[in-house]
């Protein structure tokens, strides 16, 4: 168990160097030091706690928000002749009891669990009495009442503590905002925590709000040409299942998913859209965290979202291998009026949002405005400050609206990349 981080990630990854501050964070973890990794999907979390775990004596406990996250995240290491234990819902007690034990007498070197699992009796006493290398709380934002998936079984994450005081506590998370950050910390009580951002500019999505009065037909256009993959986010079942219709009528091989689906439809769904037997997914918010496909190269918004948070969460499973991909956002005068009723009733100070809208037309130049909603737009300096996405959006709203068509632009643009 000596070997340096370099030749764990050789040794079992076949990757021969770490990304962003992997190996700050490695570094961290193995001196003993708690850890707020703040780095954007795709940026390679699970590598910095899987390669410090395999660099030390014990077991590492990961508390991790998802089924199908903890059976991939699992799957993966088994494939790389890792002892990895999974505790899924549905287990009975004795196997449960079975699989605990495993991870006391056996060399087992990870432990993923939901936060539910946690609150368990029997679970937390078995991992009173395990060896723990560290823990990890992944998708640590859903800790939080002001990140996108607040889970309040996630608060039990700092019975760890009282478990075991001295393993380095781990939290990661794709969101990036302050006040999540701040909750992290205070929740699970992260001690003099290494904090660490990496960049979340997506250099190959090309962002484009597009202003028409056929949404259905551009979403058609879109979806006629996809190769792969493509998500088409909405606000309600009702239209995710509208919608859906449409695109199959139109010879899309489009489904839909939303939180009224029952669960085997869901991962059937999920399944298909893996392996591209469906091809569009209309979805509501439902269709989120863990969703992680590397080839999809649309994302498209038919309605604002709830907030630039999520925007950016939605728009950000879009080319995740690299290549270039669009997220378009889709809005015309219905919305228009829609985002008025809200601008006045939602938001107090009127003079302060028409600032706000005046500094983002000076700052891209366009005079769109009043069309998209007000609290997407109060948010969006916020965002872009998080994000460093100034620049980059400027460069892209403008590109594509001025030519009002993403898909020759994408080319265009791909070009300049
Ligand atoms: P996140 O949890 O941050 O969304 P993952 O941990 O799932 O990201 O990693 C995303 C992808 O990046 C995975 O396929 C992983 O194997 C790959 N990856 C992570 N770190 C590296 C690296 N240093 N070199 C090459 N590929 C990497
Ligand atoms: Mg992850």
């Amino acid at each position: 168990m000596n070997n340096t981080p370099k030749e764990i990630l050789s040794k079992y990854w076949g990757f021969d160097s770490f990304r962003g501050s992997q190996e700050e964070i490695i570094n961290a973890i193995s001196n003993g030091q708690d850890v707020l990794g703040l780095l954007p999907t795709g940026g390679g979390k699970s590598l910095c706690f899987q390669v410090p775990a395999l660099m030390k004596e014990g077991i590492c406990i990961v508390i991790s928000p998802l089924v199908a996250l903890i059976e991939n995240q699992v799957d993966n290491l088994q494939k790389l002749g890792i002892k990895a234990i999974g505790l899924k819902g549905g287990l009975k007690f004795t196997e449960v009891d079975k699989l605990l034990d495993n991870c006391i007498y056996g060399s087992y070197k990870f432990l993923y669990l939901s936060p539910e699992r946690l609150q368990q009796e029997l679970v937390q006493e078995r991992i009173k009495a395990m060896n723990v290398s560290m823990f990890v709380i992944d998708e640590a934002h859903c800790i939080s009442q002001w990140g996108h998936d607040f889970r309040p079984a996630y608060l039990s994450c700092s019975i760890l503590r009282e478990l075991h005081p001295t393993p380095p506590m781990v939290a990661l998370t794709a969101t990036a905002t302050k006040r999540v950050s701040d909750d992290i910390i205070s929740s699970l009580d992260l001690n003099y925590p290494f904090v660490v951002k990496d960049s979340f500019f997506r250099k190959n999505i090309g962002f484009g709000v597009i202003q028409t009065e056929d949404k259905n037909g551009r979403l058609k256009q879109y979806c006629q040409q996809i190769k792969h993959s493509a998500i088409v986010y909405v606000r309600s079942r009702r239209k995710a299942e509208e919608l859906s219709k449409f695109l199959v009528k139109n010879n899309v091989k489009a489904a839909f998913y939303h939180g009224g689906v029952d669960q085997k439809m869901k991962t059937e769904r999920l399944n298909l859209w893996l392996e591209d037997k469906v091809q569009v997914m209309v979805a509501t918010n439902a269709f989120g965290m863990g969703i992680d496909k590397p080839d999809v190269e649309l994302v498209v918004h038919f309605q604002i979202p709830d907030s630039v948070e999520n925007y950016f969460q939605e728009a950000g499973r879009a080319g995740r291998n690299g290549d270039f991909a669009k997220a378009i956002l889709l809005t015309n005068t219905t919305d228009k009026v829609l985002v008025k009723k809200q601008f006045i009733e939602i938001l107090p100070d009127v003079a302060y949002v028409k600032m706000i809208y005046k500094k983002l037309n000076t700052f891209f130049q366009i005079g769109y405005g009043e069309f998209t909603e007000a609290k997407f737009y109060l948010n969006f300096n916020e965002f872009c400050n998080i994000y460093k996405l100034n620049t980059f959006l400027t460069y892209n709203a403008l590109q594509l609206l001025d030519r009002n068509s993403v898909i020759s632009l994408s080319e265009n643009f791909s070009k300049k990349i």
